[in-house]
């Protein structure tokens, strides 16, 4: 089923504040039939100050999205009591040697306020000057 970008908004803030007070972590892809939410476990021995994703789970999320003919177009987390903001954790964990990790993927972060969605930003690499750009617009970056 393809989402709308309500529908796209509806169901990464639910899944977000379900995973309350740990981080929540979920995967944006888009095919041909449209735009669609993978949530994710996060499997982090520390849930509340970052995530970590099972391997097998994010393999075969992957290969049915390549089945499906889509690509992935955002990668979502959030901070849980914290800011929507990428950290320096996350900025470390997504760029090595000045190469991003998921190229031309988005990195969306959202602020989950004592289990309550706060905000979202969105990023973007910028390969040239070797950092991340915010965009506005939040979860829109994906349709656009
Ligand atoms: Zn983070």
């Amino acid at each position: 089923m393809s989402l709308t970008l309500p529908q796209l908004r509806a169901a990464v803030r639910a899944h977000l504040e379900e995973a309350y007070p740990g981080e929540g972590v979920g995967a944006v892809w888009r095919g041909p039939l449209g735009v669609r939410y993978t949530p994710l476990a996060n499997v982090a021995k520390a849930p509340r100050r970052g995530f970590a994703v099972d391997v097998g789970a994010w393999v075969a999320a992957q290969k049915a999205a390549a089945r499906a003919g889509e690509r992935l177009v955002a990668l979502v987390h959030s901070h849980p009591d914290g800011e929507a903001a990428l950290s320096a954790e996350d900025v470390a964990g997504f760029v090595v040697d000045g190469e991003e990790t998921y190229p031309g993927v988005f990195l969306l972060v959202a602020a989950i306020e004592k289990g309550a969605w706060r905000a979202l930003s969105a990023y973007a690499y910028e390969r040239d000057r070797k950092e991340f750009r915010r965009f506005k617009g939040g979860l829109a970056v994906i349709f656009m």
